[in-house]
This record gives C-alpha cells, sequence and structure tokens, in this order.
C-alpha cells in the first residue's frame, strides 16, 4: 500500500469549494445542504426544478446546459432556458399519451439530447425514469422493463428493431415507444417524439413531489438473481448537489465533462443531475472512446473538471504520453475518477502528464451518489479512495457470528460499510423486501465491497465480497449472463467469472459443460459466444468461453465460481469443503 502523499499547495487548496475537510465534515448537516436548493411550496421538492427551472427563474436561462458533440464532430448548445423549454414539451407529451405520476419511463438512447429531455422531462411530471444502457442485447432490456412495469419507452428506430421489437409482446405494461428518429411506421402504440414534441406546448408546471416520492429506477446486478432495481427519490437531488459540489469542485459557470453513459448510474447523478444543479456547462458526446478525440473536446472545450473512469485512463496511458503534448489543456483544474479500483500508477502518472492527479472516488448504484472521495483541498494518497463525505459515516465491519461488527482498528479487512440516512441511499429494491433488508447488519448498510481504513482515515478498495464481475467499469451480473447460455441448445451447465485484465480491469468468461451429444470445439465455442452476445449485448456477454466435463458445485447444487476462479488464476482454493462433484 504506497503511503506516499501528493502534496496540494496552500493555494490549491484555498481555492477548492471545501477548503477544510475536517472542518466541513464536523460542521456539517443535511439540513444546511439542502438549503444550498429552492425545494417548492409545501416542503415539494423536484429534481428537475432543482436541475433546470431554479435556474432560468434566477435570470441563468441564457447559460449553456449542455454543449453536445455529435459522432462527426459538429455541436449543439442548448441553454438552460432551451432545456427548460424542451423538457417542458417532453413532460407534455407523456401526459397526452397517458402517463400518470409514478409511471415508469425508460429510456434506451445513446447519448443523444433527446435522452436529456426525456430524463429531466419524465421527472418534471412525476413519473419515474429508469436508463437503459443502449449496448444491452434483448434480454436484460426485457428483464429491466418487465421488473419495473414500464409504461413507456424513449428510443430510436435502429435500437427498437434490434431490441425491441422481438421482446414487445412479453412487456404487457409497456404501451408506448417513442422513437427519436422517426415514425413508427404504423406499428401499434410506436410514434415519432420529434412530431410529438413538436406539437406540444413549451410551458408545464413542475410537478410539486414529496421528498420519498420515486424519480429514478437504477439497475444493478448480485451474485444470483435477476438484476435489482434500486429505487431513488426526489430527496437525492440534495446529495446530488452537495457531493457535485464537494467531491467534483463544480462551481457555477464551470465547463463540465462526465465520460460515463447514463445508462449506467454515475451518468444519470453525476452526468446529468449534479452538474445541472450546481449551474455548469456539460459536455455530452455522442461517440466513444479514442484518445486524441478526447484530449481535442478538452481543449476545445476548455473543460475545468472532468469525471472519467479507470478503464479510460489506463487506454489514455497506453496512447502514450507524446500524444499529449500537442494539446494545450491548461484550462483543466480537476480530475476525477470512479467505477473501479484506480491504480495508483494512473494517479500519479496524470499527475505528471497532466500537472493533478485524478481524484478517486467510491460509490455504487444503491448508494446514488459519491460517499467516498478524494478532495481537492486534500493531499491524495494514490490507491486510495480517500475519506468519507461530510454527512457519511463510513466503516469496516465483519460478521462472523451475526450482527456486523465495527472493527475500530485500523488495516483490517472487512466490509465496507456505511451508516444510512444520507438523501441519495436507496429506499428500495423494487419488490424485493428480502434481498433489500439483507444488505443491514447492525446498524450499517453493507456494500459488498471489502475494504480497509488506515490510520488517517483514508479508506482502501481490496475486493468484492461477491461475484459480481465489474468489466470496463459496467458491473455485470454472473446469473444473468449463465442463464441466457443456458438457453443454448448444447449448454447443460455455465459459470461465469470476471478474470483480471490490464485494460478493463476484468473481463467476462464462461465455463460451460455440454448435454450429451454435443462435443466441444472451436465451431460451439464461437456460436455460444455469438449467441450470448445477441442475447446480452456486448457489453455483457462473455469475452471467453472454455468447456469442462463437470464444474464445482456445492452438495446443494450451486456451482463454485470461486473455485472456477481459483483454478483459471493459479490461487489456492480456499475452503472446499462444501464441494459435491468436481472436474479439474
Ligand atoms: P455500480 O453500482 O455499477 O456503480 O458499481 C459499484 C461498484 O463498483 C462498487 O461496489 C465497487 O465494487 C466498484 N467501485 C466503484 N468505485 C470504485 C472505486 N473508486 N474503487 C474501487 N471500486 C470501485
Amino acid at each position: 500500500m504506497p503511503q506516499e502523499k501528493l502534496a496540494k499547495s496552500a493555494d490549491e487548496k484555498s481555492r477548492a469549494n471545501m477548503r477544510d475537510y475536517d472542518a466541513e465534515y464536523a460542521a456539517f448537516s443535511w439540513e444546511k445542504a439542502g438549503e444550498l436548493l429552492d425545494g417548492l411550496a409545501g416542503g415539494k421538492i423536484n429534481i428537475a426544478h432543482e436541475a433546470v427551472t431554479r435556474h432560468v427563474r434566477a435570470g441563468g436561462g441564457a447559460r449553456t446546459a449542455l454543449r453536445w458533440i455529435a459522432k462527426d464532430g459538429t455541436r449543439r448548445d442548448i441553454s438552460y432556458g432551451e432545456l427548460d423549454e424542451e423538457t417542458n414539451r417532453f413532460a407534455n407529451v407523456i401526459r397526452q399519451i397517458g402517463a400518470a405520476r409514478g409511471d415508469r419511463i425508460y429510456a434506451l438512447l445513446g447519448r443523444v439530447p433527446d435522452l436529456y429531455f426525456a430524463a429531466l422531462g419524465t421527472l418534471k411530471a412525476g413519473c419515474v425514469f429508469s436508463p437503459l444502457f443502449s449496448a444491452f442485447g434483448p434480454e436484460p432490456v426485457k428483464s429491466r422493463m418487465e421488473i419495473g412495469e414500464a409504461s413507456v419507452l424513449v428510443t430510436s428506430k435502429a435500437l427498437y428493431r434490434r431490441k425491441v421489437a422481438q421482446i414487445r409482446q412479453d412487456l404487457p405494461t409497456l404501451h408506448t415507444i417513442l422513437l427519436v428518429d422517426g415514425d413508427g411506421d404504423g406499428d401499434p402504440g410506436v410514434h415519432g417524439l420529434g412530431e410529438l414534441m413538436g406539437r406540444a406546448s413549451d410551458s408545464f408546471e413542475v410537478e410539486a413531489m414529496d421528498p420519498e416520492d420515486i424519480a429514478l429506477l437504477h439497475f444493478t446486478s448480485g451474485t444470483t438473481g435477476k438484476p435489482k432495481g434500486a429505487v431513488h427519490v426526489h430527496q437525492a437531488v440534495v446529495a446530488h448537489n452537495y457531493t457535485g459540489r464537494v467531491a467534483l469542485d463544480l462551481r457555477e459557470g464551470d465547463t463540465y465533462w462526465c465520460t460515463a453513459d447514463p445508462g449506467w448510474v454515475t451518468g444519470t447523478s453525476y452526468g446529468i443531475i449534479a452538474p445541472l444543479t450546481n449551474g455548469v456547462t456539460m459536455i455530452v458526446d455522442e461517440a466513444e472512446f479514442d484518445a486524441e478525440r478526447w484530449y481535442a473536446i478538452l481543449r476545445d472545450e476548455k473543460v475545468n473538471v472532468w469525471y472519467t473512469a479507470p478503464t479510460a485512463i489506463r487506454m489514455l496511458m497506453k496512447a502514450g504520453t507524446d500524444l499529449i503534448k500537442e494539446f494545450d489543456l491548461s484550462a483543466l483544474r480537476f480530475m476525477a475518477s470512479v467505477g473501479e479500483p484506480l491504480n495508483s500508477e494512473a494517479v500519479v502518472w496524470g499527475n505528471e502528464v497532466f500537472g493533478m492527479p485524478f481524484h478517486d472516488n467510491w460509490w455504487q448504484t444503491e448508494t446514488g451518489g459519491i460517499m467516498i472521495a478524494n478532495y481537492a483541498s486534500m493531499d491524495v494518497r494514490p490507491g486510495s479512495m480517500g475519506k468519507p463525505l461530510p454527512g457519511i459515516v463510513a466503516a469496516i465491519v465483519n460478521k462472523d457470528d451475526g450482527e456486523a461488527q465495527e472493527e475500530t482498528g485500523s488495516d483490517t479487512v472487512g466490509e465496507l460499510a456505511l451508516k444510512p440516512g444520507w438523501p441519495s441511499m436507496m429506499r428500495a429494491y423494487l419488490n424485493e423486501e428480502a434481498r433489500y433488508r439483507k444488505c443491514f447488519s447492525g446498524g450499517w448498510y453493507l456494500t459488498g465491497d471489502l475494504a480497509t481504513r488506515d490510520a488517517d482515515g483514508y479508506f482502501w478498495f481490496v475486493g468484492r465480497a461477491d461475484d459480481v464481475i465489474k468489466s470496463a467499469g459496467h458491473l455485470i451480473g454472473p446469473f444473468e449472463v449463465e442463464s441466457a447460455l443456458m438457453e443454448h441448445e448444447a449448454v447443460a451447465e455455465a459459470g461465469v467469472i470476471g478474470i483480471p485484465d490490464e485494460t478493463a480491469g476484468e473481463i467476462v468468461k464462461a465455463f460451460v459443460a455440454l448435454k450429451p451429444g454435443f462435443e466441444p470445439g472451436e465451431d460451439l465455442r464461437l456460436d455460444l459466444i455469438g449467441h450470448a452476445r445477441k442475447r446480452l449485448g456486448p457489453a455483457v456477454a462473455p469475452k471467453d468461453i472454455a468447456f469442462r466435463q463437470n464444474l464445482p458445485k456445492t452438495r446443494s447444487g450451486k456451482i463454485m465460481r470461486r473455485l472456477l476462479k481459483a483454478r483459471e488464476l493459479g490461487l489456492a482454493e480456499g475452503d472446499i469443503s462444501t464441494l459435491e462433484s468436481d472436474e479439474k
């Protein structure tokens, strides 16, 4: 564990939004953080009001809210005033097609302006927004819409044809599909969004919501079972706003770029809500990663604050340090990273080539917002996730026999736990009370991550306590992948694990036992990979498949993924007392 620090100058510290971490932590209350926002009469609130309408009312309507960069490089600037009108139009459109408060509006879209109009317009109308990653295949799209009982889906013509048309008959609640780039070609319930937006009024009275009303539904995965729909409420905006201010150092008028896709929680909490509540201009790039393009965006848009992820940083490191020398990135003030372990080399590399470190921070779908971070005013310990946000109590716990107990000593490995009670904490896993309750013990919320805390209070990530896989920052549930493989006629059993990868952190690998009559071979291997990609999409499907006669199982028949992994990586097999059948 490297203990060296990247020290900040007194001048740097004095310019940060949060100048003194300890003092802020001691004096903090969520009530005070709430005063940074407007709220609505009668103790009501609406995320979209805080993100958009509030700025327009305060005279900031002309400021650019969103600068969209299309794949071909053309730009479209959308001011806070226009964003207010477009989101009003969207809210009117969904009202007209019969969406009521609380209805679930899903989006399956690339990073295009309509995605942002849909997200905020949905919230204005008091409906629940649920984003889906556009690289999902039909299976993850279907399961997530089934669980959330989707009413409306906003998507594109191509995504509709490739991923939705064939599963529509399985989704009885889905009454309307809005296409951002065309009309429905006569398909029942399918409409062109552009035409409806064109006819809709650009004024709308934002729904006054109870702070505990559902606003967002974000799906995440566990070791077993179906995806879980983490429920977030309108009050969460207090945490989005405050954490954006202190953990990302966002200031009104900043140009800010979050590279995460809104199909995942980071792209919503910090790619839509936190930047807008903080009054920044946010950059949205439609294209996928490209080192040169990214450096050009940082330079041309004069990005001040940049929030990205370890996989991207490692790809930039691979592209070499010579490339970056061609770009004037002097507007950059703060860089942060999230989603997977950020190795200390990457932090040090950032410091060398950008003249400032990447500030690692930690959180997850369930927490809704950043929980642990390295701050602008604090020395960075490369490899550490930092310290808990003001308002957040974090601990390392163990629960060998019964309730979780806090480990008070330093450097002890245990589960990272948080004291519940911050505004963006999930309120439920939708319709899964038992799975939700299992996350709590001894008064702590258990995160599923293993970590340590050092003597100075910095937290260090150790690994996951469960079998979920983090590939290129995307959380993948092995069960979802195994289920898709099991649908193939040749597959008797499947076990899926993550194996280390230099760039993506982990990649998905599947082990498969075949049914009688099927022979392992290259053709079948490719056929299985193709089958999985078609069902699950490239973001979730295994990159590699290996055949086994049998898979190691417990006596109760559960596949021992940990053993598969230990064997694959040549690690100690650990406790195998429950092992029933076996094949090496
Ligand atoms: P998700 O719910 O998809 O955002 O994934 C959350 C999980 O990503 C966490 O529980 C961690 O396992 C991992 N994660 C997020 N941020 C970090 C970080 N800074 N360092 C290490 N792991 C992280």
